[in-house]
């Protein structure tokens, strides 16, 4: 399959690993929005938000199992981070494997833009 994240859980491409179990993999943003940014992916294909049902929701249990774990290790964990998913055109995807960014060391305003 052609999908950039699945070729970086494999390390087919080169990653900066910030965490890794049976179900998870996160890595460094390659084009960070924030000092700490890290794009946390299931290992499991999943293409998007939309495609999340009961027989692959363990996946994103252990994303969000994983996210205070990741975000202390980034010494993020007390001021506090953003968490966010972009599904589809209007939210923003640009790769078609579910995946959810963590972004912390500085700021979000809200509403959102
Ligand atoms: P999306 O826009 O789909 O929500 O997020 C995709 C994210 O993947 C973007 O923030 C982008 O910078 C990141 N990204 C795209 N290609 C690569 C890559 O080859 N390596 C890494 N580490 N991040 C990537
Ligand atoms: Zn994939």
């Amino acid at each position: 399959m052609n999908c950039l994240f699945c070729k970086i859980i494999s390390g087919e491409i080169p990653s900066k690993k910030v965490f890794e179990n049976d179900m998870v993999y996160a890595f460094r943003d390659i084009e960070p929005q924030a000092p700490e940014h890290v794009v946390i992916v299931p290992k499991a294909h999943i293409p998007s938000a939309n495609d999340i049902n009961e027989e692959n929701i363990a996946y994103v249990s252990a994303v969000w199992a994983a996210i205070p774990e990741i975000a202390k290790s980034l010494g993020i964990d007390q001021k506090g981070y953003r968490v966010v998913n972009n599904c589809g055109e209007d939210g923003g995807q640009t790769v078609g494997h579910l995946h959810f960014h963590l972004m912390g060391g500085r700021s979000f305003g809200w509403p959102a833009g």
